[in-house]
């Protein structure tokens, strides 16, 4: 943080969606500590042109140029900055103005920026999983070099960083990642073959984006959270459990060398691990609902089904292969449930797409960044020829 500022200047990347606007509704409450730097949106115009006109950022960046004209004479009468374009991005995470960028744009779209923000050793508020998933070796190393500081957003990396603060000499025996199970939680493969996007679409604990909302449905969002936990907390594919915990009030849990287990809880809500990242190292008074354990008279626990919820087992294939595996996992993923949510393949179609990905895409052991650009480019164009877009 720069010295000179006594409040933390945000770059939300992503504002415009479910983390981003959490994000903004903390940051309008604590407006003596928080402020906002730059605010970024793919197609979004008029609901950025409305977050720029609310909390005057620095900076502003349209991705649809088409878009452009209208923000910018939206805009016309304030000195904030439009820009707009892919390369914009990665030239707002270069501004040095900002203290922490909150990464908060969904999929493979979100590693570029994040990387430029991790080599200039910006503390990272990070939500965009697949940053990790995609190149997590090459992300967590800069981050090292860099002394950049990646501080999970993710409900359950959040809990599992909670309860690992204070314990650094201590090392993990595992981790213990909650899963909701999703809509189709009991449900088996004759039932998802029909399933079709609303019905994927109505998650029982959590409202968030259209993509990870169908990741949660499939489970590969738990399978992309366990690469994610991987490289956050520097762990073997075997320290990694995944249980099924319908209620999402226990958001993960480490266990140590002593058989002792610590678990974060709360009320399922995106803001709790958004302001604790963006607060970090304090936590921020706040009036949110409370956890009443008496409205939860029992927590239950299951075994993941496998058998059904495929995309356990290919995550789980890509964290023990390593390489490029997890980059060509999430690249064919992002394709399906983007078809999947167009109508154009059926909800057990996705896991078909990821694993012939998978299978087809050459692997490669010890990759460069480009060639996780190119792994990810061949995964996306083998996905789309599959399923025929
Ligand atoms: P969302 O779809 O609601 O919002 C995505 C944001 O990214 C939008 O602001 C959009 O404009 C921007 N965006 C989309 N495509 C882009 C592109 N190609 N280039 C630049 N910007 C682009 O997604 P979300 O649910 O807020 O999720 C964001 C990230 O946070 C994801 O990686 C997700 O896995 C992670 N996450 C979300 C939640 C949640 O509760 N929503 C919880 C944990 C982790
Ligand atoms: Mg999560």
């Amino acid at each position: 943080m720069g010295e000179e500022h006594a409040k933390k200047r945000i770059a939300i990347f992503g504002s415009t969606g479910s983390i981003g606007t959490q994000a903004l509704e903390v940051i309008k409450a604590y407006p003596d500590l928080l402020e906002v730097e730059i605010l970024t949106a793919q197609t979004k115009d008029d609901l950025l042109i409305a977050q720029a006109l609310e909390f005057r950022p620095n900076a502003v960046v349209i991705g649809d140029e088409k878009k452009y004209e209208k923000v910018k004479a939206a805009l016309a009468s304030t000195d904030i900055k439009v820009f707009c374009g892919e390369e914009a991005l990665e030239e707002a995470a270069d501004f040095d103005t900002y203290d922490i960028m909150l990464a908060a744009i969904v999929g493979f779209a979100g590693l570029k920026p994040t990387l430029k923000a991790v080599s200039k050793g910006k503390m990272i508020a990070l939500a965009n999983k697949e940053t990790l998933v995609v190149a997590g070796d090459i992300v967590m190393k800069m981050a090292l070099e860099k002394r950049a500081p990646i501080i999970p957003v993710d409900s359950e990396h959040s809990a599992i960083f909670q309860c690992l603060v204070g314990e650094s000499r201590n090392p993990i025996e595992k981790i213990i990642l909650t899963a909701s199970g999703g809509p189709f939680l009991g449900k088996k493969p004759n039932f998802l073959v029909n399933v079709k996007r609303d019905h994927a679409l109505q998650h029982p604990n959590w409202s968030m984006g259209a993509k990870i909302t169908i990741d949660s449905a499939t489970l590969m969002n738990k399978g992309l959270e366990m690469i994610e936990a991987k490289w956050l907390f520097n762990l073997r594919p075997e320290q990694i459990e995944v249980v099924i915990h319908p209620q999402s009030v226990i958001h993960s849990m480490v266990q140590f060398e002593d058989g002792s287990i610590k678990a974060q809880m709360g009320l399922p809500d995106m803001k709790l691990p958004i302001q604790y990242a963006l607060g970090f190292p304090e936590r921020m008074q706040n009036d949110y609902p409370r956890l009443n354990f008496r409205k939860y008279p029992a927590l239950n626990f299951e075994e993941p089904d496998y058998k059904t919820f495929r995309n356990l087992g290919l995550a789980t294939e890509a964290l023990q292969r390593g390489g490029n595996m997890a980059c060509i996992l999430n690249a064919a993923n992002e394709i399906a449930v983007w078809a999947f949510l167009k109508n154009r393949i059926g909800f057990l179609d996705i896991t078909a797409v990821v694993e012939k990905a998978m299978e087809n895409i050459s692997f490669i052991e010890k990759p460069t960044l480009q060639e996780y650009f190119d792994s990810d480019g061949e995964a996306r164009n083998f996905a789309a020829s599959l399923m025929k877009l």
